[in-house]
């Protein structure tokens, strides 16, 4: 198995100088007038170590064979939650207040830990709530401390709302860097932004690191752990933050419905934190107002169905497993995923990377890195990745 070390990676790298000077961050921040601001090329800049190649233009219709480029799950929803939005969409003219309540304690209830309805916090999918939080602490400005590269949504508003990012470059063995982050805490650092399993390397940092450092410097900042792709881990190793809620640490624990259950389009997510954690991200913005009837009653369904969820992480693996395969045999090197997607550094520049697999009819992501190219792939049904690996050899090998 070729799997990829940062260091080793770097001692060979491309870093190209262009990469490391220009690129101007995100600033549609600070000054909300402006837009978003993008390369010369219409690429996102994150920082001068990681950009975004966007795809395709959204709003054309692009006829794709293979989906694998949002990280959503291809077998879901679960049959459980599509009974209960046919049969709960009649009540659609009602607000679902006393449900949403239901579906809070079922979830209090899962998450164990001593965890009540108080301590949660309902959104239509967890970006809302990732925003929310963003808008509410970044009010006055201050700092965000993140990993680089991150998943980009709470970040994203944080500078619009007149945040400076600080992002600290992953370990060599793409973990978080803990100990850089805390040094890089100063007395404006509003807000940690950890997202654990990481997006878009799918890589792990040590629990029980994690868990030291969220207990520790919770106590100078708020810590907000994301854990979208938790799910997908194996019973043994889906250790999550939520004790330190129960702790009553200042972090705030994010979970979506939108991957092991399957329900990207129903939008249903949550947040865990203290009661006076969420009190403040609710003094102005309400979350639970956002989710329909149907999707609270999908979302109960998908949490009694652990069997969907089972299937879906095996097969999810299958395909983990086959696409290691495949890019051992095409020589390719790639970071290990413990999520639905994996990442591997590719020899084409992702625009051109991404139009080739757009032709082929094959949808991915791609980044700019530390100066060097990557594909982003999504695990779809077996049939999908197997589209994918042929286009992949068509376009690269
Ligand atoms: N957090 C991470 C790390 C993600 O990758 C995603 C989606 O891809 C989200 C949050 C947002 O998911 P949703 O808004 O569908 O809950």
């Amino acid at each position: 198995m070729k799997t990829l070390n940062r260091r080793d990676w770097l001692k060979r790298g491309t870093l190209t100088a262009a990469s490391v000077v220009a690129a101007p961050y995100l600033s549609f921040g600070a000054n909300a007038d402006q837009p978003i601001k993008l390369d010369a090329q219409g690429n996102v800049p994150y920082t001068p170590f990681f950009k975004e190649y966007l795809p395709y233009e959204v709003d054309k219709p692009v006829e794709l064979l293979a989906k694998l480029n949002a990280n959503e799950n291809p077998y879901g929803p679960s049959t459980k939650a599509i009974e209960a939005i046919a049969k709960n969409g009649v009540k659609g003219n009602r607000y679902a207040w006393r449900e949403l309540f239901d579906l809070m304690d079922k979830i209090a209830v899962s998450e164990g830990e001593g965890i009540t309805k108080e301590n949660i916090m309902m959104g239509p999918g967890s970006s809302d709530l990732l925003e929310k939080t963003a808008m509410v602490f970044f009010q006055k400005g201050g700092n965000i401390v993140s990993a680089d590269p991150a998943y980009m949504s709470l970040i994203k508003v944080a500078e619009a709302s007149g945040a400076t990012w600080k992002p600290i470059p992953l370990k060599k063995d793409w973990s978080h860097d803990l100990a850089a982050m805390e040094a890089a805490i100063d007395e404006d650092t509003k807000l940690v932004y950890i997202c654990n399993p990481n997006n878009p390397t799918g890589s792990m940092t040590d629990h029980a690191e994690l868990l030291d450092f969220c207990s520790r410097v919770s106590e100078k900042v708020p810590i907000f752990v994301d854990e979208a792709y938790l799910g997908f881990l194996e019973d043994a190793d889906k250790k999550s933050m939520v004790s330190l809620v129960k702790e009553g640490k200042n972090v705030i624990i994010a979970r979506t419905f939108s991957k092991i259950h399957g329900m990207a389009g129903l939008r249903v997510g949550y947040i865990v934190a203290p009661t006076e954690t969420l009190g403040v991200i609710s003094k102005i913005t309400r979350g639970g107002m956002g989710i329909s009837f149907p999707s609270i009653y999908a979302a109960m369904a998908s949490m009694d169905d652990v069997e969907f969820q089972d299937k879906s992480r095996t097969l999810n693996k299958a395909c983990r497993e086959y696409v290691y395969e495949s890019l051992d045999k095409m020589g390719f090197e790639y970071i290990p995923s413990s999520t639905s997607f994996i990442i591997f550094p590719i020899e084409m520049e992702g625009k051109a990377f991404l139009e080739k697999m757009t032709e082929q009819k094959v949808g991915v992501r791609a980044f700019d890195i530390m100066g060097k190219n990557w594909c982003r792939v999504s695990m779809g049904t077996m049939e999908e990745m197997k589209l994918f690996t042929a286009a992949l050899e068509k376009v690269l090998v």
